[in-house]
């Protein structure tokens, strides 16, 4: 009976009607704690930050408890025990930390949610403003610029399950990664925490704080006593760390002062070195991720998640792969342990939440994707014979001004900054107020420009993404979901395959609209997973958020695109 009713809610709920709130009320105990058939006490969604698709698939015989294959854990279990998307995709761009995890939990493209990069720039003054970036929301526990989620423009799965519970479920995310924690967790959340790499303490912002407090169990996991590791040792065999294709990192960037070979030093230790550049090492390696996740199993304790009837949502961003990759690339030895160690982590951590909800696996919704992939390091594709290299911004930025010549007013008007041209995430912002005559033409001018230099595919103006005057190209139409005319900017342009900006810190990045940046794992385990396996149908990474809302009997978040996937069977 309950199983019919939860149905003809989900039926009504993509009818566009509120109905599920009726069902969301905490039914009497069952005796064996069991939860309601079909509908989680706690969903835990797990970003790992750019962790591309094929990780799963290269290092499965590497992963945990291989041992026994009857008892999987961690991987293994989301490969063989849930339902495992092997081909899943964002499908906006830039493909950047911020709009990937909005795509996450709200379902809407970029140009819908409003979050189209980690920064965007300012019409006016031509600053970058980064994308959580709140000067009414001050960091609560810790210094800097004020936090919130105010610029996200739609409602994410853990808003929809506030509103439909009448605020009784609980919704958390935790990330070192502000952008990440607060987009998660949205505008409803209980909180929202994540880490002052600076001083290396769990903060959070007035936005969730209004009492200008830390949670208790925040208060309590901070770090500073707790780091105290001097190296990363990975225990991965050696003959496996040397499979990858670039065994001897001869293009590391070493960004973190780990060193090229394990074991990789943190530096003299937290009390001899300065704390910033310990915490940014450590931050780096899969101490990283152990401490987030020991975290957040703190937070399920000390909030009691996942221990009544009403759902409640947890989401984790694990930043330390992103660190990682950025410096050694993504087939260095270094991002293979990493992936190994993840995977220990993982299973450790999904063990010990099943542990602690009533019901177990069968209360529990694990969802675990990524926010983006990564390129593989311009140099080595270089060296290997493809067309890769880095484009200068900079560069762009003068060419740009000089091509508009005459255009461009000697003076700024009185009081304003002096700035002609800025590139900002794959966007050229135009200071139309310095500009005589077309806007239009002026981009147009900008665009050639683009098109002209070396490593970059395409360019689209303003006017005709707006105006939908676009080629039926894949680049094309991410670019056109990634547009918000308010905040982007007068030209959007797309390099070529290997091609990355100019900058001296990192060996890789990510942001282009290639496989390689696109293509991300999506698994859900545990509750609500009626048909396990292996599903190679293409979906997108805005399926997650209607899947979510359909098993929790939500309405959708606001921007939601998705379509629920097929695991929930029939
Ligand atoms: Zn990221």
């Amino acid at each position: 009976m309950l199983e019919s009713r939860i149905r003809w809610a989900t039926a009504s709920v993509v009818a566009g009607l509120v109905v599920a709130v009726a069902f969301l009320r905490p039914a009497a105990s069952a005796g064996d704690g069991a939860a309601p058939p079909g509908r989680p006490r706690l969903v835990v969604l797990i970003s790992i930050d750019q962790f591309r698709a094929d990780y799963v698939t290269r290092y499965a015989d590497l992963f945990t408890s291989t041992a026994r294959a009857d008892e999987p854990r961690g991987f293994r279990y989301l490969m063989e025990r849930g339902a495992w998307y092997s081909d899943a995709h964002h499908d906006h761009y830039p493909l950047f930390t911020g709009p990937g995890h909005a795509v996450l939990v709200t379902g809407a493209q970029p140009a819908a949610s409003g979050i189209v990069g980690n920064e965007w720039g300012d019409r006016a003054t031509g600053e970058r403003i980064y994308c959580v970036r709140d000067d009414a929301s001050p960091i609560v526990g810790g210094g800097g610029m004020g936090i919130s989620p105010k610029s996200l423009r739609v409602s994410t799965v853990g808003d929809e399950l506030k509103i439909a519970t009448g605020g009784r479920a609980k919704v958390w995310a935790l990330s070192f990664k502000d952008r990440a924690a607060v987009l998660m967790g949205g505008h409803l959340a209980d909180g929202a925490v994540w880490l002052d790499a600076k001083e290396g303490r769990w903060v959070s912002s007035r936005w969730y704080c209004r009492d200008g407090k830390l949670p208790a169990w925040a208060e309590a996991a901070q770090p500073r006593t707790a780091w105290t590791a001097a190296k990363w040792e990975t225990d991965v065999p050696a003959d496996a760390l040397s499979r990858v294709w670039l065994p001897k990192n001869q293009y590391l960037r070493d960004a973190f002062a780990l060193g090229p070979t394990f074991p990789h030093p943190l530096g003299p230790g937290p009390a001899a070195q300065k704390r910033d550049e310990y915490v940014k090492a450590y931050s780096a390696t899969p101490l990283g991720n152990k401490f987030v996740l020991d975290a957040a199993t703190a937070l399920i304790d000390a909030e009691s998640l996942g221990r009544d009837d009403v759902p409640d949502f947890l989401a984790i961003n694990l930043s330390s792969n992103d660190y990682l990759g950025h410096a050694f690339g993504p087939d260095s030895p270094e991002v293979l342990a990493m992936t190994v160690e993840t995977d220990r982590c993982l299973a450790d951590f999904m063990d010990e939440t099943v542990r602690r909800v009533p019901g177990g696996w069968s209360a529990v919704t694990f969802v675990v994707s990524s926010d983006h992939g990564v390129a593989p390091i311009p140099e080595a594709m270089k060296d290997a014979g493809f067309d890769a290299g880095r484009y200068d911004e900079r560069a762009l930025e003068d060419e740009i001004a000089a091509a508009l010549g005459a255009r461009v007013k000697a003076d700024p008007p009185p009081g304003a900054p002096a700035w002609t041209v800025r590139v900002v995430e794959q966007n050229v912002y135009l200071d139309r107020a310095r500009l005589s005559g077309s806007a239009d033409e002026a981009a147009e001018i900008a665009a050639d420009v683009l098109r002209s230099t070396p490593g970059i595919a395409a360019a689209f103006t303003r006017s005709d993404i707006v105006h939908g005057r676009l080629p039926p190209t894949d680049a094309a139409v991410r670019v056109a979901k990634g547009f918000d005319p308010r905040v982007s900017g007068d030209v959007v342009f797309v390099s070529e395959p290997f091609w990355l900006p100019l900058e001296a810190k990192y060996a890789t990045s990510h942001g282009t609209p290639y496989a390689y940046d696109t293509s991300v794992p999506i698994f859900f385990a545990g509750c609500g997973v009626r048909e396990p396996g292996r599903y190679r149908g293409r979906v997108s990474t805005l399926d997650i958020a209607a899947t979510l809302a359909d098993e929790l009997g939500v309405l959708q978040p606001s921007g939601c695109e998705g379509r629920c996937l097929p695991h929930a069977g029939r």
